[in-house]
């Protein structure tokens, strides 16, 4: 694990930006370099005016950070810093459009290390609102600059510690066509502190201290990557979360992570920062989630926090105004590394403990879980379904624990005791997940189908079909056009039954079709299983608890836990034993 550092930047790859900021000045860019720069809107809300001046303070090489807003942004937003501060004669220059000290020539784009480079936030910025900049070189010295709404500059000597405060009231309120489109104070608050939670994911050796509205001030003191994304994420994934680092030519990763299972049903766990900001890209996220997607049930993504540093030669940010989108070179090759990294850590998770056999490798909850009414369960002893086996060792003979089955209760849930914890198990989304693992593993064994299955030919089937021709082969699915028709003629043994809901998949009018295989074999999952309400015997019960109880991943393929535990201590404690 890396250490806590103070003042340098953790990465080789920045050290320019802030190595000296004091020595650089501010100028206005040739018009000719200004007009190559990516233009666009970059101020619309609050949470862009704190993102600008968390840039701007991050550049000038600080050690603290401390950030203020009101009422989400729209009165007041103030953010200071320790950095180097702002020449007193660059002062008027800087709220200048294209006024900037971080680039002078196109090709400093190829070796950008700052945040900023434009020179166009602080001019936006002063156009909109009423802006104070106080900033000193040295202790003691200091210049005030006021803009209000645009209009004339005025400068003062007022005395500070180094540094700069910049102090912005008022968003918009000249502007009633633009303050219309802001949100309530509590919305803008969220997308604010979202840009300040990315800027201190990306900066971890910084302290930021952050005191918005009336909540109570929050201090993030300078620590590790890894430490510094427990501080943001969620409370349970805590002492869980692990990191992995690993470099490769041009790039550096590293990656903050839950284990798998440990899930969401949204793409909202995967963070993507690349040199230190912040980005929005798919082909990376779908690195993330091809790794994790051996070892997660379809529908279920991944808590992944991706950190990369390229060389600045390998990355253009000047596409987008606000830098959230990037171009790579060569993504395919970055997104392999990405992928194989990831999977190589999450593989041997799988297969750890000789003693025990293959083991999920989770704390058991008794162990630094907090102690809680009931908790997920993680089994200890397992046996790896067959797709997991391929990529894993074979496993150990594990011992098979001692299981009760006590019954079903509200025609839903099984009940069993099982090494002295007491389990309630789902029993749909029980045989839903190892009906999923099934179809995933067994979809070569496939069956011709004595009546094939037609479905009539509009142009959605047509596009679904020449669009997932493959996948569907990939599933178990063959079929063939004919004149007006998709003709099916084979299908995955295991699906004998299921011809009306392929149907129905085959038809259905659908957007988004990245995860499509998860989601066949989930929905086909979902139609094998035994439903609520369906009664099952006693030795049908323990049957299926006995192979959901062997499963790695105590999940359904929604992602919805498959059980939940008691301990008799739990027990002991509701009921006043101890
Ligand atoms: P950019 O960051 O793209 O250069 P800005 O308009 O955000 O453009 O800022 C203009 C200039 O003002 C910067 O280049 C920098 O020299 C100076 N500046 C702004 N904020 C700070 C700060 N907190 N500390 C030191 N210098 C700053
Ligand atoms: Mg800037």
């Amino acid at each position: 694990m890396e250490s806590p550092r103070r003042s340098s930047p953790t990465s080789p790859l920045r050290s320019g930006s802030t190595s000296d900021p004091a020595s650089r000045r501010i100028h206005v860019l040739r018009e000719d370099v200004a007009r190559k720069i990516a233009a666009g809107e970059v101020i619309d809300r609050p949470y862009a005016v704190v993102r600008e001046l968390l840039d701007n303070a991050l550049d000038a090489g600080p050690r603290r950070i401390q950030v203020e807003w009101e009422n989400g942004g729209i009165d007041l937003i103030r953010v200071s810093d320790d950095g180097g501060g702002i020449h007193p004669e660059d002062l008027p220059l800087a709220v200048l459009p294209h006024a900037t000290s971080k680039i002078e020539s196109e090709q400093d784009l190829e070796s950008l290390k700052s945040l900023g480079f434009r020179g166009e936030a602080l001019s936006s910025i002063a156009a909109v609102s009423s802006l104070q900049i106080h900033s000193a070189l040295q202790n003691g010295d200091g210049r005030l600059l006021t803009v209000q709404h645009g209009g004339p500059v005025r400068i003062t000597e007022q005395a500070r510690a180094r540094g700069t405060t910049v102090t912005v009231r008022d968003l918009f309120l000249d502007l009633p066509a633009r303050r219309k489109f802001l949100k309530s104070g509590r919305s803008e608050a969220l997308a604010c502190r979202r840009s300040f939670e990315e800027k201190a994911l990306g900066f971890p050796e910084v302290e930021f201290v952050l005191r918005a509205d009336q909540a109570p001030t929050r201090t993030y003191p300078p620590a590790s990557l890894l430490e510094r994304v427990r501080a943001f994420a969620d409370p349970s994934l805590g002492a869980d979360l692990q990191l992995t680092e690993s470099t490769w030519e041009w790039a550096r990763l590293r990656c903050v992570f839950a284990p798998p299972t440990f899930s969401r049903r949204d793409r909202a766990g995967i963070q993507v920062f690349l040199n230190r900001r912040r980005i929005v890209d798919f082909g990376l996220s779908q690195a993330v989630q091809f790794a994790f997607g051996d070892f997660q049930p379809g529908g279920s993504f991944p808590y992944c926090w991706l950190f990369l540093e390229l060389d600045p030669a390998q990355v253009d940010f000047n596409i987008h105004p606000a830098k959230r989108e990037v171009r790579i070179r060569r993504p395919d090759a970055l997104h392999a590394f990405v992928t194989r990294v990831l999977r190589d850590e999450l593989r041997p998770l799988y297969h750890r403990s000789p003693e025990l056999g293959d083991v999920w490798p989770l704390r058991k909850p008794e162990e630094g879980r907090p102690a809680t009414g009931s908790t997920m369960a993680y089994p200890t002893t397992v046996s790896l379904p067959s797709w997991a086996r391929e990529t894993a060792a074979p496993p150990h003979p594990a011992p098979r624990p001692s299981l009760r089955y006590l019954g079903q209760i509200f025609r839903l849930y099984l009940v069993a005791e099982r090494e002295g914890r007491l389990y309630v198990v789902d029993q749909h989304a029980a045989h839903e997940r190892l009906n999923f693992d099934r179809l995933r593993t067994r979809a070569h064994e496939r069956q011709p189908l004595l009546v094939p299955l037609e479905v009539p030919l509009d142009p959605e089937v047509r596009e679904f079909w020449e669009a997932n021709r493959e996948m569907l082969e990939r599933v178990g699915v063959r079929a063939h056009l004919d004149g007006a028709r998709l003709v099916v003629h084979e299908i995955p043994a295991l699906m004998r039954g299921l011809e009306p809901d392929l149907a129905r998949f085959l038809q259905e009018p659908r957007g988004d079709t990245r995860d499509l295989e998860r989601e066949f074999y989930a929905r086909m999952a979902c139609r094998m299983s035994v439903k609520a309400n369906q009664e099952l015997g006693p030795e049908e019960a323990t049957r299926l608890l006995e192979e959901v109880f062997s499963l790695p991943e105590p999940r359904c393929p929604h992602g919805r836990p498959l059980w939940i535990e008691i301990t008799e201590a739990t027990l002991e404690r509701l009921f006043g034993r101890t």
